[in-house]
């Protein structure tokens, strides 16, 4: 099949794309490099450097006519979105319903979304949770990723366009931002790899679900598969604290020096994980990467990538 992927030069965009092609797809990427590197880019995908809210975005469609989108693209940071709330409204928002409506005029008969469990239930109240728990977010990320899925399921109702919305859990793995605002792991892994001091916020017994990238591209590909729609949570159901994978990647990295910790993040959820059984029962999805199986992956990869 012909699929379009927004935010294929992105962390988690970049194994999708690569899944895909794996698979025998033919892909095409659509990407405005905000926070993507040409470097992540599959060379068999076609690459458009193109923003989702621009008009230029139906030229895409014209030309390459996708059957499906895997709709990674988004800004991603959730303490930016506080400051800019309208700016995550115009990309989140605006640019899926700019794609939105492309899809419904150029007849793509599927959209695979990447929306979020960490931000959209907001503080649990009960773990793990399932997709039946309140909606709740607690930020304008959140509140924007959210929202996408009200458009997403009036486009099914209206022009039978198919969609599967696929919640996200902590992700991470090779490729995610050493530089970023989020990404404890790959925050902490390329600090401990330049011999820096990781802070580890608060306690560090605030728990998150964290899922290993290439998991996440396979849910992708079995979405792809999957007839109907629907919304699904990934993850392991179990979390893990960071004062855990603070440990786990001082052994993995050799790290010689102890946790520090600095004062809380405000605003942030104490401890989440993510009940993925609907994944497991109805897509046939469920993790295959064990945390330290995936910490080591992204350590090395991260040590031959780090000059
Ligand atoms: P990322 O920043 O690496 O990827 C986002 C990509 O979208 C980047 O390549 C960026 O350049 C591109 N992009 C941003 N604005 C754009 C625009 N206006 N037009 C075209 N492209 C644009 O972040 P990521 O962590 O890989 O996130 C991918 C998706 O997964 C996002 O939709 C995010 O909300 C979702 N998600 C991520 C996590 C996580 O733990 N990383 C958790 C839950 C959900």
């Amino acid at each position: 099949m012909k699929v379009l992927v927004t935010g294929g030069a992105g962390f988690i965009g970049s194994h999708v794309v690569d899944f895909f092609i794996r698979e025998g797809h033919e892909v095409v990427v659509v990407d405005n490099l905000h926070t993507g590197k040409v470097e992540n880019l599959n060379p068999r995908a076609r690459f458009y450097q193109v923003d989702i809210r621009s008009p230029e975005l139906e030229e895409v469609f014209a030309k390459e006519r996708p059957e499906v989108i895997s709709h990674q693209a988004a800004l991603v940071n959730v303490r930016e979105s506080m400051l800019k709330p309208m700016l995550y409204a115009e990309v989140n928002i605006l640019g899926s319903l700019n794609l939105l409506e492309l899809a419904r005029r150029y007849e793509v008969k599927k959209i695979i979304y990447a929306s979020t469990g960490g931000a959209v239930y907001g503080e649990p109240e009960y773990l793990p949770v399932d997709e039946e728990h309140p909606i709740n977010p607690l930020d304008p990320y959140g509140a924007s990723k959210h929202a996408v899925e009200h458009y997403l399921h009036l486009y099914y109702l209206n022009y039978g366009l198919e969609y599967i919305s696929l919640r996200y859990p902590n992700v991470y793995g090779p490729r995610q931002d050493p530089f970023g605002e989020a990404g404890v792991v790959a925050i902490f892994t390329g600090q401990m790899l330049r011999g820096e001091q990781p802070v580890i916020n608060g306690s560090g017994e605030q728990e998150r679900d964290f899922l290993y990238v290439e998991d996440v591209a396979r849910a992708n590909i079995l979405a792809l598969e999957k007839e109907g729609c629907g919304i699904y949570n990934l993850g392991w159901g179990k979390g893990t604290s960071v004062n855990e994978i603070f440990r786990l990647l001082k052994e993995l990295t050799g790290y010689p020096g102890k946790a520090v910790h600095g004062p809380p993040k405000q605003g942030e959820v104490f401890k989440i994980c993510l009940k993925a059984d609907k994944a497991k029962r109805e897509l046939g999805w469920e993790p295959l990467v064990p945390l330290e199986e995936g910490l080591k992956a992204t350590v090395e990869y991260f040590r031959r990538n780090l000059a």
